[in-house]
C-alpha cells in the first residue's frame, strides 16, 4: 500500500529533474542510436535549447533484424558521457544484457529496460539491485498487469525509482501506425499505481508527422514526461529514421506542448 505518489528525482549538475509529482513535464529526446560523436553533441545541444532535460540515445539497440545496425557499443557509451560533460544534459540509456549493467549505469542517469526485456526478470532484478532510476517500456503486449507487475519485480529487489513508459502495443491494423498508443493507460495507471508514468509518441506511432498531437495528447490525458526520438537527419538515420523528429520540428513541437502544458 502507497499512498503518495512517487516523485523519481534525478540529480544534475543543474539541480535535480523531478519525474512525477506535481512538478513541471520532463522531455527526454535524442536520437534512436548514438551514430557518431558530432551527430549526439549537435542533437543533445538542441534538444537542450528546446528545453529538454534529459537526453536519450542508445549504444546498444535490440533490433527486429540481426542484420540491422545493432549499435555502436561501448565507444557511443562514451560519446553520451561526453554529451552530458558538454551540455549538462542527464542520460537515459537501454541496456539489453545483465553484463553491461555495470557500464551502463555508470555513464546513464536513468537505466531504460526496453519494450523487449520487459519480462526478461534476470535484467529486472539486476537493474532492481542498483541505485539509478529504472525506466521500464511496457512490451508489445504486456496487459497493464503484467507491466506493473514487472515494475515490482524491480521495486521487490529494492529500486524504489521506477518510471513506466507507454510506448504503444501490438493491435490489429499496422498499416498507419507502427503501434497502437495506448494513451487511455495514462489514467488507468494514475488510478491503480503511485509510479510516474511517461509516453513515448515516436515508437508508438512510427511517425514523424504524428509525434507532435500525440504528445499533446499524451499531456493532455496526464502523462508526466514525454520520450521524444529527434536527428539531426533523419533520412540517413542508422535506425528508426521515418519516427525521428528534426531538431527544427523538435523546437516547433516543444513550444506547441507549453501551452498545453500549463493550461493542464
Ligand atoms: C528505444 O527507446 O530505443 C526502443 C528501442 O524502444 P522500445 O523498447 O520501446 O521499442
Ligand atoms: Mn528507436
Amino acid at each position: 500500500f502507497h499512498p503518495e505518489r512517487t516523485v523519481v528525482s534525478v540529480p544534475t549538475a543543474d539541480g535535480p529533474i523531478d519525474i512525477g509529482g506535481e512538478g513541471p513535464l520532463v522531455c527526454m529526446a535524442g536520437p534512436c542510436s548514438v551514430e557518431s560523436e558530432a551527430m549526439i553533441l549537435e542533437t543533445a545541444r538542441r534538444v537542450k535549447q528546446a528545453g529538454a532535460r534529459i537526453l536519450r540515445g542508445g549504444p546498444y539497440k535490440p533490433r527486429t533484424s540481426p542484420y540491422d545496425f545493432q549499435g555502436h557499443g561501448e565507444s557511443a557509451l562514451e560519446l553520451l558521457a561526453a554529451a552530458r560533460t558538454a551540455t549538462g544534459l542527464a542520460i537515459v540509456t537501454e541496456v539489453m544484457d545483465t553484463s553491461d549493467l555495470e557500464a551502463i549505469a555508470e555513464v546513464a542517469d536513468i537505466v531504460q529496460i526496453g519494450a523487449r526485456n520487459m519480462q526478461n526478470y534476470s535484467l529486472l532484478k539486476k537493474v532492481g539491485q542498483q541505485p539509478k532510476p529504472v525506466l521500464l517500456k511496457r512490451a508489445f503486449s504486456a496487459t497493464i498487469d503484467e507491466w506493473l507487475l514487472a515494475a515490482e519485480y524491480i521495486l521487490a529487489a529494492g529500486n524504489p525509482n521506477v518510471i513506466l513508459c507507454e510506448r504503444g502495443i501490438r493491435t490489429f491494423d499496422r498499416q498507419y501506425t507502427r503501434n497502437t498508443l495506448d494513451l487511455a493507460a495514462v489514467p488507468v495507471l494514475r488510478s491503480i499505481t503511485h509510479l510516474p508514468v511517461i509516453v513515448d509518441p515516436s515508437h508508438g506511432t512510427g511517425l514523424s508527422q504524428f509525434v507532435e498531437s500525440c504528445s499533446k495528447a499524451a499531456v493532455a490525458i496526464g502523462a508526466d514526461g514525454l520520450m521524444i526520438e529527434v536527428h539531426p537527419d533523419p533520412a540517413r538515420a542508422l535506425s528508426d529514421g521515418p519516427q525521428c523528429l528534426t531538431p527544427d520540428e523538435f523546437d516547433a513541437a516543444m513550444a506547441n506542448l507549453a501551452s498545453i502544458a500549463l493550461a493542464v
